[in-house]
């Protein structure tokens, strides 16, 4: 059964409230301080059932030494691990920046319900920017909404990428 067919049943939890989903974006930009404080590009994201974090992560391309270490892919895979299963259809996932391809497509791949972020990305961002990977008729297309606390998760970024120019 997916989402829809819950939602339809009455048997999936009620979206997030405004006030929830900025809450959990502050807990995704939490994630992205801490990628920062490690040198990599600042990208928090965490994956939220019944109210409750279930699965965070931050990027950790640089430390971890992999192409994969997205905030996305390791909160979906924390977010697994936490509920015993790869169906994250009652999941929600907020996420710093808009998601690229390959995070756009593990979202898909998760069966996540509702995908929210804060800045667009313009060079790779597959939501709503480069293409519109959630448009397309997969399986599964989660819904999304961008502009969440948007002003700070992009002054995160410009931040980051300001002190690397002054080295
Ligand atoms: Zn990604």
């Amino acid at each position: 059964m997916d989402w829809r067919e819950r939602k339809a049943r009455g048997i999936t939890r009620p979206d997030p409230t405004p006030e929830e989903r900025e809450r959990f974006m502050r807990e995704a930009l939490t994630e992205a301080q801490l990628a920062m404080h490690d040198g990599e590009v600042p990208i928090g994201a965490v994956v939220v059932r019944d109210g409750e974090v279930v699965g965070r992560g931050h990027n950790r391309r640089e430390t971890g030494k992999n192409a994969l270490y997205h905030a996305e892919v390791l909160a979906i895979d924390e977010a697994c691990k936490t509920l015993g299963g790869w169906r994250l259809w009652e999941c929600d996932l907020y996420v710093t920046l808009e998601p690229c391809p390959m995070c756009a497509g593990a979202l898909i791949n998760a069966r996540v319900r509702h995908v929210y972020y804060g800045a667009k990305d313009e060079k790779a961002g597959s939501v709503e920017s480069v293409t519109k990977l959630f448009d397309l008729p997969y399986n599964h297309r989660p819904t999304a909404e961008g502009g969440i606390l948007e002003e700070e998760c992009g002054a995160l970024l410009t931040e980051f990428f300001e002190t690397l120019r002054k080295k």
